[in-house]
């Protein structure tokens, strides 16, 4: 409950920031090196970068749930991991 009530307070763009830190194991040096490419959230990954529309970011955040869902946007819907940052983004809409 506490990590949702804290994410309320995301931009999509911190909410990718966090979800990159998270993989990562809060390790900056990590993200920087990141050689995952192909990841939705590879360009906006040092999370200040301001010049990405809050459109991008929201549409990463939906690739990146199907992704984690297999394809599913049922299962994407019906995703109950309130703990994740990109949580309440997860259907690709801002609030
Ligand atoms: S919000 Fe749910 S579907 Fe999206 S990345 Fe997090 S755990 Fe996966």
């Amino acid at each position: 409950m506490k990590d949702y009530c804290r994410q309320l307070t995301f931009s999509p763009l911190r909410a990718i920031r966090e979800r990159c830190l998270w993989c990562s194991a809060n390790q900056v040096k990590e993200i920087i090196q990141c050689s995952s490419k192909n990841c939705p959230f590879y360009q906006l990954r040092y999370g200040g970068n301001k010049k990405f529309a809050q459109k991008d970011c929201l549409c990463a955040i939906r690739k990146k749930c199907l992704d984690c869902m297999t394809g599913s946007r049922v299962e994407v819907e019906k995703c109950r991991s309130t703990d994740c940052s990109l949580w309440i983004f997860r259907m690709g809409r801002y609030r």
